[in-house]
């Protein structure tokens, strides 16, 4: 397919206007006071990070922009705060508009807007555009969340993870933006922190280079952040239906755990500071809710929402609270992963997931979160087990206790279908979560999904090695090393089923998709199923 039929269904709704005598030359200059003043470069694009929705609700969501005339060099917008106008309508061409008003984009959060619309009709279809000054945006589709204890017959999402630029172009989001979908789920990864580097993914043409060294201030984070987001199949997913975003390491630095940077790669300096920084730029460009505006190093991004009745999701963070990695990360063993001190959430959001999937009366209760869940026993030797393993101790390996816990309330309180959905690795698995994976006949507490990356790279000599573990690991039932892509999730009453979503390849932008495989659970049946 060329690249004007996959994103003819985004390009025939942008409604760029022409501006004549814009006035001000590109770039005005935010720390020069005479130009504070000045008007924005209204003769350049104010729209070229695109648009967003998220959130969904069933009475509203958030819309999302970003003013960046100049979007690699800090935005180029003047050092003073810009009304933008959003108008939420019934039908694409806008004859009935249902809401209207004024965010106020402002230099302390790069000009970019984050708009809660609220008071529209549960469980329906809305398009919205913005506008500044002369400058009207594309065009984007939003959906409400169906009325709390509604029973939708079908709920069609997709999830994705690891967008690594410098890795390989991103024909998944290309075929992503073409899926009929009620909203796309985001587990972590959006952007790498790293300066440019060499291609160590053998056989790849020259894609995609960081335009800078690795991140650690406020402008280079957003200046990264604005380079992912100048992708136009990036967009375009964005404009098909709202997002559900969380963060993995990567927004930040590599395998860091709360103020625990990666040992020996952090760049000097306060990683308090680099946190705070990382996390804003994050908010400036994503489609969350005023809850989520950081203060400090500090950003509450675990949250809880639902699709009526039929799928509650519990958005998580094991990031910004998790003890550290214990034997020292990568593939290891030690007694300090079974420490029941270990932490992949802190107290405050386990008690608050507990008491969520306690109470929550929707038919598939979702785990939306960053690493993989089930125990992997990465060791090759066939037989080994218990101690002789080998662990990924940045998964949840590495902290046995917690998800012991986690899963022994499955097991006793018995929310209705647990459902594991896994990001970080690169790669697509379908996993039983069991109680006790020592015991084959332990029980079955739950389903994970784990889908694997957009374009992050799963270095190739790591799946044999993968797959010959796996006669160790009876519970995983799929692995895939080899593809990148996306996962599309199709939710019933009766059955869930994931579709791994396959592209032939990321060196080039567009790419055949197929489905590589698909699993499903039956409802009532902890288990993944070929
Ligand atoms: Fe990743
Ligand atoms: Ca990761």
């Amino acid at each position: 397919m060329t690249d004007s039929t996959l994103l003819e269904h985004s390009v025939t709704r942008r409604r760029f206007l022409v501006v004549a005598g814009g006035g001000l030359v590109a770039g005005a200059g935010l720390l020069n006071p005479v130009l504070a003043k000045a008007a924005p470069p209204w003769s350049q694009q104010m729209f070229g990070l695109g648009i967003a929705s998220g959130d969904p609700l069933p009475n509203g969501f958030v819309l999302w922009t970003r003013l960046a005339p100049a979007p690699l060099e800090g935005g180029g917008m003047p050092n003073r705060q810009v009304p933008v106008h959003w108008e939420v309508s019934v039908d694409e061409s806008f004859r009935r508009i249902v809401r209207r008003g004024v965010e106020h984009a402002r230099p302390e959060l790069a000009h970019s807007v984050h708009a809660e619309v609220d008071g529209l009709e549960p469980g329906r279809e809305y398009w919205y555009r913005f506008r500044a000054g002369p400058q009207e945006s594309p065009v984007g589709r939003a959906l409400t969340a169906p009325a709390r204890g509604a029973s939708p017959a079908e709920l069609r999402f997709a999830f994705v993870s690891c967008q690594d630029w410098q890795n390989g172009y991103w024909p998944a989001y290309r075929h992503l933006a073409e899926e009929n979908l009620d909203f796309v789920l985001h587990l972590g990864d959006y952007i790498y922190e790293y300066g440019p580097e060499a291609k160590t993914r053998p056989g790849s043409p020259p894609a995609r280079v960081h335009e800078g060294p690795e991140v650690f201030s406020l402008e280079s984070y957003r200046n990264r952040h604005a380079l992912y987001r100048t992708d136009p199949a990036l967009q375009a997913a964005h404009a098909i239906a709202p997002w559900i975003v969380t963060f993995d390491d990567h927004e930040v630095e590599n395998n860091y755990a709360s103020l625990i940077p990666e040992e020996g790669t952090s760049p000097p300096g306060d990683f308090a500071l680099r946190r705070s920084n990382a996390y804003r730029a994050y908010y400036e460009h994503m489609p969350l809710r005023r809850s989520s505006v950081p203060a400090g190093p500090g950003m509450q991004i675990y949250r809880r929402l639902a699709w009526g009745a039929l799928a509650e999701l519990n958005v998580l963070d094991t990031r910004q609270y998790r003890s550290d990695q214990p034997c020292g990360d990568g593939l290891k063993n030690c007694a300090e992963r079974l420490a029941p001190s270990q932490t992949m959430t802190g107290d405050a959001q386990e008690r608050w997931l507990l008491a969520g999937l306690d109470s929550s009366r929707a038919r598939w209760n979702v785990l939306a979160q960053q690493t993989i869940f089930a125990e992997v026993d990465f060791n090759p030797a066939p037989g080994s087990v218990g101690p002789a393993g080998l662990f990924n101790v940045d998964q949840w390996d590495g902290y046995v206790a917690q998800r012991r816990r986690i899963s022994e309330f499955l097991a006793t309180r018995r929310p209705a279908n647990p459902i594991v959905l896994t990001g970080d690795i690169h790669s697509s698995w379908a996993n039983d979560v069991k109680l006790d994976y020592d015991d084959p006949a332990s029980p079955t507490v739950a389903s994970e999904f784990v889908g694997t990356s957009i374009s992050s790279d799963f270095p190739a000599p790591f799946i044999a090695p993968v797959n010959a573990a796996l006669v160790d690991n009876p519970h995983i039932k799929f692995f895939d090393g080899l593809f990148r892509g996306y996962a599309r999730c199709t939710v019933t009453p009766q059955e869930w089923r994931t579709d791994f979503r396959a592209v032939a390849t990321i060196d080039t932008p567009e790419a055949a998709v197929f489905t590589l495989r698909s699993f499903s659970v039956e409802n009532g049946v902890a288990g993944v199923q070929a």
